[in-house]
């Protein structure tokens, strides 16, 4: 019953979920892609410790690998690691987490990787495993959440503590709906990669709700690359080719989401870049267009556009980010002829009362002006 209420609010809520992506997702031939490394812990957490085996310590190198290998793999993408060197974002774990998604969503992470070694107290337990934020009621039962066994855990939050009728959870549940089968990739592929090294794989889990996972706007996995507690994992993950492997894994991984990202998105090129600039707009005389009523969408005005492209891209597009849905099509001209525009305004003055807006998910928006579905230039 209560997964029938909340998608009941999901369906109605979604649309009114407000887009807070922070910075700019385009580049000159492409949205602009963003990815984040969390490599977990950090001083005065060391994670797991296995004798002078600190995780903080194995995560990070692994972290610093992947960035590396993505540098030469994929040029274009920015990497993000949420820290550098032994230390933590707050003295509270909890906090810590939060802030290292807030970090994320501070760059519009397009995908946001925590990385973590395992441990147990069965040795014989080994392998790699990767998880995904899923709210769902019984897999959150399986995982002992009811059970409040994860309360006092500052790297996972407990159903309990979490007001599900709020806003804010409301609008995580949106996005884990939105993200969850892409994730669920994701972490299969990381899987089947780290498998491929002979470790083991624990496959892809979800039900515990972990604190980086809960408030990351784009999409997330964590990763626990094999178990400390392990005699044959613990050698593998803390030798210099075994860092480097796992990293590789890790890294093709990456390429393929993005890879995939792209072809899903269109199969073709996009691009936010005005290739006419907006002085080169006509400007007609403000005082022949109607004042519309807010949601009218006018037969002839201004817009914001935020991508053009060479193809149709659905208006429900990943890379609409929180514009998604809220955007139509206004024809152009040129080889990205298909216009990707917000709004409807009757003068280029109240248009650019939103364009601040929009420019912080997508940087080089600009003001078009519109007829019949068209956008006219001098
Ligand atoms: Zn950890």
């Amino acid at each position: 019953m209560r997964n029938l209420i909340i998608t009941l609010l999901v369906m109605l809520l979604a649309p009114m979920v407000a887009n807070a992506h922070h910075v700019a997702n385009v580049a000159e031939d492409g949205p602009k892609r963003v990815v984040v490394l969390d490599p977990g812990h950090g001083n005065p957490r060391p994670g797991k410790v296995v004798g002078k085996v600190r995780e903080a310590d194995i995560v990070l190198d692994i972290s610093k690998e992947i960035r590396r290998q993505l540098a030469s793999k994929m040029p274009d993408l920015d990497v993000y690691l949420t820290r550098h060197s032994d230390s933590s974002y707050h003295a509270n774990q909890n906090t810590d987490n939060r802030m290292r998604a807030e970090f994320a969503n501070s760059k519009g992470a397009d995908l946001t990787i925590g990385i973590h070694a395992n441990a147990i107290g069965n040795a014989n337990v080994n392998g790699c495993e990767a998880w995904v934020l899923s709210l769902d009621d019984a897999l959150m039962e399986q995982n002992g959440n009811r059970a409040n066994l994860f309360a006092d855990d500052g790297d996972a939050l407990n159903i309990n503590d979490l007001d599900t009728k709020s806003m804010g959870f409301i609008k995580v549940l949106t996005r884990q709906l939105d993200n969850e089968p892409r994730n669920r990739m994701f972490a299969q592929q990381c899987c089947d990669n780290i498998k491929k090294l002979g470790l083991g794989s624990l496959g892809v889990k979800s039900g515990k709700i972990w604190t980086m996972l809960y408030y990351l706007e784009g999409h997330g996995v964590l990763v626990e690359i094999g178990y400390m507690t392990n005699a044959k994992d613990l050698a593998y993950i803390t030798s210099d080719k075994g860092k480097k492997e796992i990293a590789t894994a890790i890294t093709t991984s990456i390429v393929s989401f993005f890879n995939s990202l792209d072809a899903i998105s269109s199969d073709c090129g996009t691009n936010a870049v005005a290739e006419q600039s907006a002085n080169e707009v006509a400007t007609p005389d403000a005082a022949e267009v109607a004042t519309p009523d807010a949601t009218e969408i006018l037969e002839k005005g201004y817009a914001i556009q935020l991508i053009s492209s060479t193809c149709e891209v659905d208006t429900m597009d990943y890379q609409f980010k929180g514009y998604k849905g809220r955007v139509r099509l206004l024809m152009g001209t040129g080889k990205y002829k298909y216009k990707y525009c917000y709004g409807s305004y009757a003068t280029r003055d109240a248009a650019k009362q939103d364009l601040a807006e929009v420019q912080k998910t997508f940087k080089d928006a600009y003001i078009v002006y519109y007829e019949d579905k068209s956008i006219v230039t001098k």
